[in-house]
């Protein structure tokens, strides 16, 4: 199978029609065997009905209904787990993105080579000041976390080689890093396309003013997990130990002064709540290292590794 194109979608029963048959026409202008998977993330319209009838008149129409609403990432993945299409696109569907879009960007997986090809919203048709401004910092700061030169990594438009989607877990709110977590298992190849944007034709964003906040937290973990997951101690070991010694050495100044002159004040100086807070601070980092070490040598992912070719095995 050529293609798979994946939906999330929570409550937007208007738009399904529509996209479903610029899909089809599409696809089948190209000549592309695919496969539409909608996931439907606990709609309370009628979209599953509409997907269910969708099917019915075209059996490359695959659909998974989640019991309550999950999220997007939770819905990319379960589809990710199923997709079979040499080509794995992701869009949304407010008919927001535009499948005109996908052959271009099959051919860029395929013929050029790229791992994933990310959409880039130039021109954007979104509120400027609750969407395109905060976005433009969002991408700047994921920009110089991961070193990964995009421009827009939040687009719900991208296409990925079957091998990258079945190599990450997406959770919790990630979708919004899905390159940075391609990156660190080991796909390098990232480009990037600028794609035709449309103002929401029905429906409103599903997204408000939280993503801001859980945007960015998921950018700290992000950073961290990818970076100190398999080796906590190395991060707070190390700090830990530095706040310790610190402490320790304020201490034996301390002690010393007073030995060698006896009217030698501690407790009304500075130095003296450093040295405490030192301490207690070092102990607790390099407790909350020990511990974490102690949990990923129990995980059961904890010698997981992607490995990309065996020979003679
Ligand atoms: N979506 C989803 N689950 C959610 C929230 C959104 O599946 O919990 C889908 C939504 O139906 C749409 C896509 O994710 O297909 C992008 O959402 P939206 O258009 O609201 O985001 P925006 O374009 O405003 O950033
Ligand atoms: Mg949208």
């Amino acid at each position: 199978m050529d293609i798979s194109i994946i939906i999330p979608l929570l409550d937007e029963a208007e738009s399904l029609p529509e996209l479903s048959s610029w899909i089809e026409k599409v696809m089948q202008e190209n000549k592309f065997s695919y496969e539409v998977i909608f996931v439907d993330d606990g709609s309370e319209d009628n979209s599953w009905n509409v997907i269910e009838q969708l099917r019915s008149q075209n059996e490359n129409i695959k659909g998974i209904k989640f019991q309550r609403n999950y999220g997007k990432s939770a819905a990319l993945n379960e589809a990710f787990r199923e997709a079979q299409g040499d080509v794995v696109i992701t869009m949304d569907a407010d008919l927001q993105d535009s499948p005109d879009e996908i052959p271009e960007l099959y051919k860029m997986v395929m013929t050029d080579g790229f791992d994933i090809v990310s959409g880039w919203k130039k021109k954007r048709y979104d509120n400027t000041f609750t969407k395109n401004i905060p976005s433009k910092f969002f991408n700047a700061v994921t920009r110089k976390v991961s070193g990964i030169k995009l421009h827009d990594f939040n687009c719900g438009l991208k296409a990925y080689k079957n091998k990258v989607v079945k190599s990450i877990e997406v959770y919790g709110e990630m979708h919004r890093y899905i390159p940075v977590l391609a990156k660190w298992s080991g796909f390098k190849k990232i480009g990037e396309k600028v794609v035709a944007h449309r103002a929401r034709k029905f429906g409103k964003s599903k997204f408000g003013m939280r993503r801001f906040v859980n945007g960015f937290l998921d950018l700290l973990s992000i950073s961290f997990v990818g970076k100190f997951s398999k080796r906590p101690m190395h991060f707070f070991g190390l700090w830990g130990s530095l706040f310790f010694l610190i402490g320790l050495g304020i201490s034996v100044y301390l002690i010393v002064s007073k030995i060698i002159d006896s009217s030698f004040p501690i407790t009304n100086r500075p130095g003296f709540y450093l040295a405490l807070t030192s301490i207690v601070i070092g102990m607790q980092l390099f407790l909350a290292g020990f511990i974490g070490e102690l949990i990923s040598r129990n995980s059961p992912s904890r010698n997981s590794y992607l490995i990309e070719k065996k020979t003679g095995l």
